[in-house]
C-alpha cells in the first residue's frame, strides 16, 4: 500500500468572491466567482504549477492560500492549521513561513529606497538579528541569488529587470520560509534572462528545501521546473497530474488545447492560446454545465448542462470532464 506524502499546504473547496458594483434585473449585487469550490494539497519538497489563461482566478487563489484575501468558503491549511483565524505571533510566523515572488520586480520594489534598505525592512519587521547580523545575512543571500555587495547601495532604476528579481527572490528568502508562491515570475522579463530565473529559483528549492506554488500561464515554464501540475480554468481546477502525465496523456480537453498551443521552445518564451476558439466567458455570468463547452471542440450536448465529475485517469491523475476516457 502507498501512502500520500504529507502535505504543506491543503486548500479545501475554497471559493472566492469579488462584488462588481453592478446589480441585476432583480437588484442583487452581482460577483466574480473568481475562485469555485477549488481543493488541491502542495506536498512537502515539491513544486506544483498552477496554470491556466490569465484572469482564470489563479493570482486570486494565490492570495486566498497566504491568508491575504478573505474568502467566502472553505478553508487552507498550512502544516496542519487553518491558515485564517490566526493572531499576533502566530500570524507573524506564519506570514514568515509563507513568501510570495511578484510578477513585476519594479512593483515589488520601492523605487525611492536603496535596495540594502528594501531588503532588510522585512527583517527587522520581523525581530531577525542585530544590524551586523542582518547585514552578513543579506550579503550571503545576495551571494546565494548571484549579486555582490554593490547592489545595497543601488536604486531599483540603476538595475535590469533580472537583476531586479533576484533581489525580489532574494528577500523573500531572506526570512526563511518553507513555502514560496511564484506568480509568474519570469513573464515580466526579457525572454533572455527568463530560464536564468527559473534555473535559479530550481536551484535555491534544492538547497534550502522549500515547497514552490509555481503559479503560470505557460505550460513551458511549468515542464521546465514542476513536479505536478494543477490546470484551472474560469476559477475551477480542471486537471490535476504528475508532470510526466499531463504532458504524455492530457485528459481535459482544455489542456489538449494549452499544450497543442504551446511550442517546445524555450522556457518563458511567450505563450499563444491560438487553438483555443474565442475568449473565456465572464466570471459573472460563468455558462451552465462544463465551464468550457462553448469553447470545447469535444462538447456534446450533455456538456451545456451537466457539472462534470472528477475522474481518475490514473495515480494521482484527476480530470473533470465527462468524456476524459473518449
Ligand atoms: Fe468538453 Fe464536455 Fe469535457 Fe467539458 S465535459 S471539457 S465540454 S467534453
Amino acid at each position: 500500500m502507498t501512502s500520500t506524502p504529507p502535505a504543506l499546504v491543503s486548500v479545501e473547496n475554497l471559493v472566492k468572491t469579488y462584488p462588481t458594483g453592478a446589480r441585476s434585473l432583480t437588484g442583487r449585487r452581482q460577483k466574480v466567482l473568481s475562485v469555485d469550490s477549488v481543493s488541491f494539497r502542495v506536498e512537502v519538497g515539491e513544486v506544483l504549477g498552477l496554470v491556466g489563461e490569465s484572469g482564470c482566478g489563479k493570482s486570486t487563489l494565490a492570495r486566498a492560500v497566504l491568508g491575504l484575501t478573505r474568502i467566502d468558503a472553505g478553508r487552507v491549511l498550512f502544516d496542519g492549521a487553518e491558515v485564517s483565524g490566526r493572531k499576533g505571533a502566530d500570524r507573524k510566523a506564519l506570514r514568515r513561513s509563507m513568501q510570495l515572488v511578484f510578477q513585476d520586480p519594479y512593483a515589488a520594489l520601492d523605487p525611492r529606497m536603496r535596495l540594502g534598505t528594501s531588503l532588510e525592512v522585512p527583517l527587522i519587521q520581523h525581530g531577525v538579528g542585530t544590524r551586523e547580523e542582518r547585514r552578513a545575512r543579506i550579503l550571503d543571500m545576495l551571494r546565494q541569488v548571484g549579486l555582490d555587495e554593490s547592489f545595497l547601495d543601488r536604486r531599483p532604476v540603476e538595475c535590469s529587470g533580472g537583476q531586479l528579481q533576484r533581489v525580489v527572490v532574494a528577500r523573500a528568502l531572506l526570512l526563511e520560509p518553507r513555502f514560496l508562491i511564484c506568480d509568474e515570475p519570469t513573464s515580466a522579463l526579457d525572454a533572455s534572462i527568463r530560464a536564468q530565473i527559473l534555473n535559479l529559483l530550481m536551484e535555491l528549492k534544492e538547497r534550502l528545501g522549500l515547497t514552490v506554488l509555481m503559479i503560470s500561464h505557460d505550460l513551458r515554464v511549468v515542464r521546465h521546473v514542476c513536479d505536478r501540475v494543477a490546470v484551472m480554468y474560469l476559477g475551477q481546477i480542471v486537471e490535476v497530474a504528475p508532470r510526466e502525465q499531463l504532458f504524455e496523456r492530457p485528459s481535459h480537453p482544455y489542456t489538449q488545447a494549452l499544450l497543442a498551443a504551446s511550442l517546445p521552445e524555450e522556457p518563458g518564451a511567450e505563450t499563444t492560446f491560438g487553438t483555443l476558439r474565442g475568449e473565456p466567458p465572464s466570471p459573472v455570468n460563468p455558462p451552465d454545465g462544463c465551464r468550457f463547452h462553448q469553447r470545447c471542440p469535444k462538447a456534446r450536448a450533455r456538456c451545456a448542462t451537466e457539472v462534470p465529475q472528477s475522474h481518475q485517469a490514473g495515480a494521482g491523475h484527476s480530470v473533470s470532464c465527462h468524456y476524459w476516457d473518449q
